[in-house]
């Protein structure tokens, strides 16, 4: 089988997805920005697994070329997360928009069949008036609408995967996983900042329960859900929302920890924090800023497209909180 490039290789769900891909027979290849980061990724895989460490970085030419060449399809996973909050949103917004077009550039040019894009529920669930019913693959999140810079870094480099794959990169097959909040076993001390809303619960850190609801999803759900789309014909040209049915407070989560945890979970908050306390929390906060649209909102939505078109299942969402909050304990 030809090679699979996976870009930011360090990451979290990059790490779950190289794993699908060689238990699927792949032969992968990872980009890191970073070489130094080589033996932490080994450290996380079989001894002598298939796959190839290069460097390449969103914010630069070199290397993508050479990353690419002979591959047959890629998962473009990497981009900015909100590990901290940034100056300004060019800060994210850059890197996404045109790292992104960076990597379909080199695909098109070296001839590869198919990229798949890890884009996000933020590209579509955000910016919107309040609704009955669930986001779908349709909906585009308002980047008018006073959006956070991660939702807006992941709406626009979307969009310009789309528009290049319809225009300049016409004959590249593309094809995008949107996931919701993506929880699931750690490989290693470095995880995604999505698993701080199940650490801070643990570690006694989250004084109260945010008043809000949104999607959750497996990291290997996730990662297979990449595959089906990478190799699919029915997935090229289509958006698929990853979402484990449907949508969580922040009591439901605290709930299943508890249920499922007992003694260990004593830390898990059970108030919830006002609205009107948390709105002006987050109006002072930074790290609470990328929330503020959620408050008091439930973004549910629906993963029906990937489910029928692709027959893709996902595992209880119950089972996932509670895998994630045990790898995490373990790392202490
Ligand atoms: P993560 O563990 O923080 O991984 C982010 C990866 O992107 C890292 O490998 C990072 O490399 C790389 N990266 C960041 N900026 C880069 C740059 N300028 N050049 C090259 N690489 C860069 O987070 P994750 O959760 O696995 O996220 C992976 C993807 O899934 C992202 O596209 C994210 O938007 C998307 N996603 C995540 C969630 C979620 O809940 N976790 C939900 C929806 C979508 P370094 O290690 O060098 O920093």
């Amino acid at each position: 089988m030809a090679d699979v490039l996976v870009t930011g290789g360090s990451g979290y769900i990059a790490g779950w997805c190289t794993r699908a891909l060689l238990d699927a027979g792949h032969s992968v290849r990872v980009t890191v920005r970073d070489l130094a980061r080589e033996p932490r990724i080994r450290a996380t895989l079989e001894p002598g697994a298939d796959v190839r460490v290069v460097r390449a970085d969103l914010g630069s030419d070199e290397g993508w070329a050479d990353a690419v060449a002979g591959c047959d399809a890629v998962l473009h996973v990497a981009s900015p997360t909100l590990t901290t909050v940034p100056r300004d949103d060019d800060e994210m917004v850059r890197p996404a928009v045109d790292g992104t077009l960076r990597v379909l550039r080199a695909a098109r040019a070296a001839g590869v069949r198919r990229v798949v894009m890890t884009s996000a529920i933020g590209a579509i669930a955000y910016g919107h008036e309040p609704r009955d019913t669930p986001f779908t693959e349709r909906d585009w999140t308002n980047v008018d609408a006073g959006v956070g810079p991660y939702q807006k870094s992941k709406t626009l480099a979307e969009r310009a995967a789309w528009e290049f794959a319809g225009g300049p990169g016409r004959g590249l097959e593309l094809a995008t996983v949107n996931p919701t909040g993506v929880l699931g076993p750690v490989l290693g001390p470095d995880f995604s900042p999505s698993l701080g809303v199940i650490s801070r619960m643990l570690d006694g850190s989250m004084p109260a329960l945010l008043k809000f609801a949104s999607g959750y999803v497996d990291v290997r759900d996730v990662a297979a859900l990449h595959v089906l789309a990478m190799t699919a014909p029915a997935a090229a040209g289509e958006r698929f929302i990853a979402t484990a049915g449907h949508s969580l407070w922040q009591r439901d989560i605290a709930a299943v920890l508890r249920e499922r945890l007992g003694e260990r979970a004593a830390k898990v908050p059970t108030r919830e924090m006002p609205l009107w306390a948390a709105r002006g929390l987050a109006r002072v906060n930074p790290q609470m800023g990328s929330l503020r649209m959620l408050l008091g909102r439930n973004l549910d939505a629906t993963s029906a497209k990937a489910e029928r078109l692709l027959g893709w299942k996902t595992r209880p969402i119950e089972d996932t909180i509670a895998e994630t909050a045990e790898s995490l304990l373990a790392l202490r």
